[in-house]
């Protein structure tokens, strides 16, 4: 067999192909070598892997970037002691790597990489360390379209492996790589999408459960796309982390707008609105002022808006927040703080914010047996609250017994699937017009 591997394969006249450190194909050299491995060999009989070691950025602080590099060079000596001709490793950069393993050499990969010893070299002593690997894999299951996948396939199980679930091994399943695709889908269609009106606009039902009626709801926003119902979860992260985002919560905040005043030319009495806004958009300091145009332009009165946002840790964004906050105040126009509660809400929000309404997060009474701590807690928050003068609401309120709960602890307002789900526009105003439940 023609000597397939990355180490020897002939790529010396491609010095742009390798990478300075290892000499191992970079991923330009993997590719190509992919390629050429193709031509002899059937990919479906191979895992494609991309791993980093663990603890690296500890051995660099350790020992500094002098020896850290010459680790590097000699985990990646074992790692290509470990190939097989027909199978590839390529260097990525920095201690990201890539290798293409045939599937019944997989689980040895795996357990190989899960403790390289490599002898530190120090010129006065001799040290050994272990070093493991976190690794994402990609079993090849069909003839590849395009190449790219060998490396960002089980690209997607590493950031999984790291991010999501903190395990050392995770191969990539069809919902993780479905989910990607559908992220990138959003990014390149987001605009056409606003422009096309495919992003909708439920609401969910907020219940005063004394009375058992409608006394608000909150717009939630879905992505109708190629007849498929795309919830948020999905498509808002791409879009808040390329910074898009603000664009989707002015559009959410429109069709809201337009429907109030829809409703109000119909006759037919609104409630109250809340919209989400994310703490990205905080990083426009007109936000406030853009909202309150928005309000203005549609002619309906701003008592029919709530803008909710959620807490923060971070110090700047806690500035943001604080101003914005004050600003939509001094304008008139309603605030809450969603999911309080959920991670870091401090008491200290509720000294500093001048927020309308604490919206009180589902992990509170996400549980079988209430705990008295929760009890004890909750009476006491949402009694400080009251007594400052706020509105409070549990949102994700399922069951009687829930229900039951927080009616003890002083909250009677509840948005959840006991009373209502997101409902699309026709149902909600069936709710409109009748806003009793029984
Ligand atoms: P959120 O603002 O905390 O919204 C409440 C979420 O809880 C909604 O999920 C709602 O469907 C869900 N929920 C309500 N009641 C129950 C219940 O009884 N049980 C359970 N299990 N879930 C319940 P959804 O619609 O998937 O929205 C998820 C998140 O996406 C929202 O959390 C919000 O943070 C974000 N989001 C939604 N629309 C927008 C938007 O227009 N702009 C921005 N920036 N974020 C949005
Ligand atoms: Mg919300
Ligand atoms: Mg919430």
């Amino acid at each position: 067999m023609n000597d397939m591997t990355g180490k020897r394969m002939d790529i010396e006249d491609k010095g742009m192909m390798k990478h300075y450190l290892t000499g191992l194909p970079n991923s330009g050299g993997y590719l190509m070598a992919v390629r050429e491995l193709e031509k002899i060999t059937d990919l479906v009989n191979y895992t494609a892997f991309q791993f980093n070691l663990k603890g690296f950025g500890n051995i660099n602080q350790r020992y500094g970037m002098d020896i850290g590099s010459k680790i590097i060079k000699l985990v990646a000596e074992k790692l290509e002691d470990f190939l097989e001709n027909d199978e590839i490793l390529g260097h990525l950069g920095g201690d990201n790597f890539v290798a293409l393993i045939k599937k019944e050499r997989k689980a040895l990969f795996c357990r190989f990489l899960n403790g390289i010893e490599v002898e530190i070299p120090l010129a006065h002593k001799h040290e050994t360390i272990k070093i493991a690997s976190t690794i994402g894999m990609w079993d090849i299951d069909e003839p590849l379209v395009d190449y790219g996948d060998v490396i960002s396939n089980p690209a997607i199980a590493l950031q999984h492996a790291k991010h999501i679930v903190h395990q050392p091994v995770v191969s990539v399943t069809k919902e993780m790589l479905k989910r990607v695709s559908m992220q990138k889908t959003v990014l390149e269609r987001y605009q056409r999408a606003l422009e096309e009106r495919e992003f909708l606009v439920f609401y969910q039902p907020k219940v005063d459960s004394r009375t058992n009626t409608l006394v608000g709801a909150e717009g939630l926003v879905r992505w109708k796309h190629e007849g498929e119902m795309i919830s948020p979860g999905v498509f808002i992260p791409p879009l808040e982390q390329n910074g898009e985002i603000v664009l989707l919560d002015y559009y959410v905040l429109k069709r809201a707008c337009e429907d109030i005043k829809g409703w109000l030319d119909k006759g037919i009495m609104p409630v109250p609105i809340s919209v989400n806004f994310s703490r990205k958009d905080l990083m426009d300091p007109d936000l406030a002022e853009n909202i309150d145009k928005i309000i203005a332009s549609y002619g309906i009165d701003k008592k029919f808006i709530e803008v909710e946002v959620t807490e923060t840790v971070d110090e700047q964004e806690h500035g943001e927040l604080a101003t914005f906050i004050s600003d939509l105040f001094m304008r008139g126009i309603k605030t809450a703080i969603d999911d309080f509660g959920a991670g870091y809400s401090s008491l200290a929000t509720l000294r500093e914010f001048q927020v309308h309404t604490l919206k009180i997060d589902r992990s509170f009474i996400n549980t079988e047996d209430f705990s008295w701590k929760d009890e004890i807690i909750l009476t006491d928050i949402i009694h400080m609250a009251k007594a400052l003068g706020m509105d409070v609401i549990t949102e994700g309120v399922e069951r009687q017994d829930q229900v039951e709960f927080i009616n003890k602890v002083g909250c009677y307002v509840i948005q959840g699937f006991f009373y209502d789900r997101p409902l699309p526009y026709d149902d909600f105003v069936k709710r409109l017009k009748n806003k009793q439940y029984d």
